[in-house]
């Protein structure tokens, strides 16, 4: 037996499941397809419950995971729901950490890598996982050339996942009709802070600092949207310049601010899909390869960082033989947790889609009027709720309230 489990994907899900599983004493392996890692940003931005969930990750420096990340990251304690001009407010949050962290998905990962390298786990860059056969007791995994086998596997490969497709598990939801632009780059005349420019006729923008010079430029335009999948096909495969997004710029928000060097342009489309079950025997998903959605609020990665966390504690359970079938199979399972977690992701950024991209006299209205409402103390605390992740909670098992009280949080 190669490990008691495989991980297949080394993206920040990956990394952190089988860091987790090495802590908690289980012989992991890890397989991903490219053949170092990827400097890539995506995800820019890490939310409360993340930060609060990664303490238990020891990282053997004397230092916690999520020390580790603050360090290189920008606390902020406002951010933006459906790009509204009414910011969210989370220093009000009941949590050490009533902020959001302004972080690269590519410092994330590279944390990631080194606790990951640290620790001594093998990480296998170029081997692609093409297909599993599984048994009763074993799950054979074809990573490149190589044949690995492991008690479990464990797929994180992002939406494209060739072992939830062949684990059997649907990916069922809603074909995209919206494309994204997006780019970091260098502004020679960037705004002071983080802006946005939203106007029912040209478009949104968005403009993020992220670090050492550059900027997240991100939005939709009105002709981008009510797409049909193969205009939205058509769309993506369309290379986007810097030239492109210079006019962008200036349409929407009267100014390119002096956009150069962009070391990343890409696009994002507002598919909705969610994996009908999470666990298929020895073979378990996890986030992107469990659920996506649009980019909306900074989520993606956080959820699928808190489903590996989830996930980690309760499979290395398993392997030791302590697992209960509470835990395995029953109300406290893996899948009963984080499933309707991804199920309220989709439904808040598809309300998030509708706020940034219903580009009519209507959806203006709608705006004003959530702005409004957003000044509201309890309208504030129940959407900041939903994007920091703090209003997840699970039901106990029953009988477990006597010793975990009435929710408990990983
Ligand atoms: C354009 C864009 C912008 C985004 N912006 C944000 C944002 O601002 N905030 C946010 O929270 N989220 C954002 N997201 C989403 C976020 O990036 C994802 O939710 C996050 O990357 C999911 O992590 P993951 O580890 O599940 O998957 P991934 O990051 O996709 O990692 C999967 C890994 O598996 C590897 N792999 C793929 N196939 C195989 C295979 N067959 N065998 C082995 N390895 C394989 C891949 O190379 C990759 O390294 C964005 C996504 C996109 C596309």
């Amino acid at each position: 037996m190669s490990a008691d489990v495989i991980v297949s994907g080394a993206g920040p899900v990956g990394l952190l499941t089988a860091a987790l599983l090495d802590s908690a004493g289980v012989k992991v392996e890890v397989l991903e397809r490219l053949t170092e890692r990827s400097t890539n940003s995506r995800a820019a931005v890490m939310h409360p419950r993340t930060l609060e969930v990664l303490p238990t990750v020891r990282t053997g420096y004397g230092r916690r995971l999520t020390d580790i990340l603050l360090s290189y990251g920008r606390a902020v304690p406002r951010t933006h729901f459906g790009m509204l001009p009414q910011l969210l407010d989370y220093s009000e949050l009941d949590t050490p950490y009533p902020h959001i962290l302004q972080i690269t998905q590519a410092t994330t990962e590279r944390v990631l890598a080194s606790l990951v390298e640290a620790r001594g786990i093998p990480v296998h860059y170029g081997q692609e996982v093409t297909g599993f056969e599984r048994d009763d007791t074993v799950v054979r995994v074809q990573g490149g050339d190589t044949v690995r086998t492991a008690r479990y596997l464990v797929g994180a490969a992002g939406a494209w996942s060739p072992v939830r497709q062949q684990a059997g598990i649907e990916f069922p939801g809603t074909p995209g009709s919206t494309v994204s632009f997006l780019a970091d780059a260098e502004l020679d005349a960037a705004p002071q802070n983080a802006t946005h420019v939203w106007d029912h006729e040209t478009g949104w923008v968005g403009v993020v600092p992220l670090f050492d010079g550059i900027h997240r430029v991100f939005g939709v335009l009105p002709e981008d949207t009510g797409l049909t999948p193969e205009q939205v096909t058509a769309r993506r495969s369309r290379p986007l310049t810097l030239e492109d997004l210079r006019g962008i710029l200036k349409r929407v928000a009267g100014t390119d601010y002096g956009l150069r060097n962009a070391v990343w342009i890409s696009t994002a489309g507002n598919t909705i899909r969610h994996a009908t079950r999470y666990r298929a025997n020895r073979v378990l998903v996890a986030g992107d390869a469990a659920h996506v959605h649009f980019p909306a609020g900074d989520q993606g990665v956080n959820v699928g960082m808190q489903d590996a966390v989830n996930l980690a504690w309760k499979l290395a359970a398993e392997v030791k033989g302590r697992a209960t079938p509470l835990i395995t199979g029953g109300a406290a399972s893996y899948d009963r947790e984080r499933r309707p977690v991804a199920e309220s992701l989709a439904q808040n950024t598809q309300a998030q889609t509708a706020l940034t991209t219903t580009f009519t006299p209507q959806g203006s209205a709608l705006r004003e009027l959530m702005s409004t409402l957003l000044t509201r103390p309890e309208a504030n605390a129940r959407l900041a709720g939903l994007l920091s992740g703090l209003s997840v909670s699970y039901t106990p098992p029953m009988r477990a309230t006597r010793w975990t009280g009435p929710a408990h949080q990983t």
